[in-house]
């Protein structure tokens, strides 16, 4: 018998963590957990531990000492991934806190499996120079990404022209647009299709989730921005598709579950039986549509971030997150996210991310201009 496949799972208690260990326990026979992490949630860290029976278990947020756990702190984190003999590290820590991790798995040798999308946003040269030194592979678990992949893949590269990534356009895709500066957190968390995190689901309601995925593609796969193209397709069942020389189209359809994604990046390149199960098309109807530039303002900055390249991508992420949580807390209105992230753009963020300082460097300036601005939109 094959050895089961050892994991490493960052971020065990979110939502992606929580769809991977579904993954893991269908597939026990092949699949290993001996590490996990979570952010300060002790109790889904106490539960894991002793479902599985942890080699490692790190509290990576700020919380008292935990009974059992192995690492603490960010530092830990890096230690536990470093440290703790696996095959593949699960990585879904939410924004740039992923970005390290990321690194320390290519650094170590270890596969990555990548949820965290701001990794190869903001330091993809780094990442992918990292993956080539070790000779570790990256497989994405972005659904779209995983979708690409896979087409990519079957189709050969150098047939395809243009990427196509769907959307499903958020909350506020109907809405009349006077609404959206209305729009309070309950209605921005109200996803039509997909169950997230609070931070993603914002984005998807920005766009700024699509904006950060066309990075991540270019990254990835090498493409330029403008042969990337974004479509809402409210139903999401086509997560992606591919346009070849000959002008045909190709797509990956399944049910909006990420248990799927999740189960391909673990067996890549296998196609094997899933348990999240098959997406009967009988009944069903697809449909496509243009984002709205005047409903997705974000969608045109990010295009923007990409084309100028250098450390906008960083400046576009980090600003992003830091309106997003202002939005969180209640501290400004929905529509200020935008604006956040368009005036810091509006500073020089043109130095090359050569080193990880320096992305950590442009990744701070980036937040405290974007809290600046948003100082000044404060509601209260
Ligand atoms: P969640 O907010 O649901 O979960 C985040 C997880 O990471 C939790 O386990 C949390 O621990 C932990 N965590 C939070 N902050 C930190 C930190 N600073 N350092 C280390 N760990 C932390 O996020 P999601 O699962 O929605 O998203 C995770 C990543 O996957 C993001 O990059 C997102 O863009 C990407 N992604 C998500 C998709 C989805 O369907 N949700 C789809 C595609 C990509 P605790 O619970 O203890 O706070
Ligand atoms: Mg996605």
């Amino acid at each position: 018998m094959k050895p089961r496949k050892r994991i490493i799972l960052l971020g065990a208690s979110g939502s992606i963590g929580k769809s991977a260990l579904d993954v893991i326990r269908a597939e026990r026979d092949s699949l290993e957990l001996v590490a996990a992490s979570v952010h300060q949630n002790e109790t889904v860290a106490a539960a894991l531990r002793d479902e599985f029976g942890l080699k490692a278990l790190c509290v990576s947020g700020p919380s008292r000492p935990m009974d059992g756990a192995t690492y603490r702190g960010a530092e830990g984190l890096i230690g536990m991934i470093r440290e703790t003999e696996a095959d593949i590290v699960l990585n879904a820590v939410p924004g740039a806190a992923g970005i390290d991790p990321s690194m320390a798995a290519a650094e170590s040798g270890k596969d990555l499996a990548l949820a965290n999308k701001e990794s190869m946003v903001c330091a993809g040269r780094l990442l992918k120079e990292a993956l080539a030194s070790s000779g570790a592979r990256l497989f994405p678990v972005d659904s779209e990404h995983s979708a690409l992949s896979i087409l990519l893949e079957r189709m050969g590269k150098e047939n395809v022209e243009e990427l196509i990534l769907t959307a499903s356009g958020g909350p506020f895709r109907d809405c009349p647009l006077e609404d959206i500066a209305e729009a309070d957190l309950s209605a921005a968390l109200a996803h039509p299709t997909w169950s997230m995190g609070r931070k993603i689901t914002v984005d998807s309601a920005t766009m700024a989730n699509k904006g950060l995925e066309v990075m991540e593609a270019i990254e990835l796969f090498g493409f330029s921005v403008d042969s990337i193209k974004v479509l809402i397709h409210p139903e999401s069942k086509v997560h992606s598709l591919v346009r070849c020389r000959d002008g045909s189209l190709y797509a990956q359809i399944s049910r909006p579950d990420m248990r799927l994604p999740i189960h391909n990046a673990l067996f890549w390149p296998e196609i094997r039986k899933a348990s999240s199960g098959a997406l009967d098309l009988r009944g069903e109807s697809l449909s496509f549509r243009e984002p709205e530039a005047a409903r997705y303002p974000v969608l045109s900055t990010a295009y923007e971030a990409a084309r100028l390249a250098a450390a906008y991508p960083i400046a576009f992420n980090a600003a992003n997150e830091e309106a997003v949580a202002m939005f969180l807390d209640g501290g400004i209105a929905f529509t200020g996210i935008a604006e956040i992230v368009e005036e810091t753009l509006g500073g020089d963020f043109s130095r090359e991310p050569r080193d990880m300082e320096t992305v950590h460097a442009e990744d701070g300036r980036a937040r405290a201009s974007a809290r600046a601005f948003g100082r000044k939109r404060e509601k209260r």
